[in-house]
């Protein structure tokens, strides 16, 4: 079987499984205590900050603050931002491709009063940096723009969006959960003011995930409980799951030049093979993409049978985004990219990982190309 759905989930690193199994043995501390298990439980915390902190360039640990994954850091990052900073203005502004963990909590801010303005991108998902710089005002309280999209592959133009957003006095979120790991980030260079990671996406188990948040930047807690994480999301830390976290980030950042080298060899020639196939386009940029990313549209066929042809034939591909595959809805980051709906509705996506080869890719194109010519010949479209 060939995976190549790494967007939607990332098989746990073996390397990081192993560090994980090291706490089996009786660990139970709760970090929030002070006798000696609560103690060590909050070094374990402490490590895992810093690896964090390390791969994205943060240079205070404690900026980083961890959480049950990206969508929970999303939360916490629009609406607890826009909600504490109201005073300083009511407008927020989002590119309209994010996920829709972003999306979302912006569309409820909008419910509470807040003016809300879609962000456009030209047809490979870049963001319109002229069309930014009229949305941000300076009644402009947050901005969110991705690093890099999980449906097309597109790495976006931070530091230029950055000096927009700052130049406006306000503040800007960045969801990386695609991008950390792959392609260098470091909060300072790039004029971040709260990233959003999810462990996962680094080779770590699901459910744990970190906001960083440059010192004195203000946010409110989305959850309320207890003191941990700051106040910012309370609850008692999922703590082998964020130490696993910590080791995935601290060996993506050490991997980094060489695998994201030898993923964007499968990403090129998947893509070579596959744009050679009849009516098969590529989404997305072609060369400011994620390394690991490669997508596509084929003309008159739907995605969800190509997916599932492609499972028969043992290789597991996506359409659209796993959050939004099962409302069969088109994907709104095609729209936005300018498809018609039927174009859009044609979508298949290959994310790699460590368990990929260059060797793979012919497997994969001739399974494509067999899977589109047989959809065509029974599509009534
Ligand atoms: N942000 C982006 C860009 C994503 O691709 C995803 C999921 O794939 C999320 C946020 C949400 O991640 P999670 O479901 O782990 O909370």
């Amino acid at each position: 079987r060939i995976y190549l759905d790494h967007a939607a989930a990332m098989p746990v690193r073996p390397e990081v499984l192993s560090f994980g199994m090291g706490f089996s043995d009786g660990f139970a501390g709760n970090p929030s205590t002070l006798c000696r298990e609560g103690l060590v439980a909050q070094e374990v915390l402490a490590t895992a900050r810093e690896k964090v902190a390390a791969l994205v360039g943060a240079s205070a640990p404690d900026s980083i603050i961890f959480t049950g994954g990206a969508t929970e850091s999303n939360n916490i990052a629009v609406r607890g931002t826009a909600l504490r900073n109201r005073k300083a203005g009511n407008r927020i502004v989002v590119s309209a491709i994010e996920h829709i963990s972003v999306l979302n909590p912006a569309k409820y801010l909008q419910k509470s009063g807040f003016s809300l303005t879609p962000a456009p991108v030209d047809r490979y998902g870049v963001i319109d940096l002229d069309a930014l710089g009229a949305a941000v005002t300076p009644e402009t309280v947050v901005t969110s723009v991705h690093y890099a999209n999980n449906e097309i592959g597109t790495v976006e133009p931070i530091r230029e969006v950055a000096a927009i957003v700052h130049d406006r006095g306000g503040l800007l979120h960045v969801d990386a959960t695609d991008a950390a790991g792959r392609i260098p980030i470091d909060v300072e260079r790039d004029g971040i003011d709260l990233l959003t990671l999810s462990g996962n996406q680094l080779g770590g188990p699901q459910g744990a995930g970190a906001l960083y948040i440059r010192p004195g930047v203000r946010v409110q807690p989305v959850l309320v409980g207890g003191g941990q994480e700051r106040g910012l999301r309370p609850g008692t830390e999922d703590v082998v799951g964020i130490a696993c976290m910590g080791e995935a980030a601290r060996l993506a950042k050490e991997e980094m030049p060489e695998e994201s080298r030898r993923l964007a060899a499968i990403r090129d020639r998947l893509i070579a093979g596959i744009t050679g196939l009849e009516e098969a386009y590529l989404t997305g940029h072609p060369t400011e993409r994620l390394p690991h990313h490669a997508s596509f549209r084929f003309s008159r066929i739907e995605g969800e049978s190509i997916q599932l042809a492609m499972d028969l034939l043992g290789i597991a591909v996506a359409t659209g985004s796993a959050c939004t595959s099962r409302t069969l809805e088109a994907s709104h980051v095609l729209l936005a990219i300018g498809l018609a709906h039927e174009e859009a509705h044609g979508s298949m996506i290959a994310t790699f990982g460590r368990g990929n080869s260059v060797e793979e890719v012919p497997r994969i194109v001739g399974a494509v190309e067999e899977t589109v010519k047989r959809l065509r010949a029974i599509t009534p479209l």
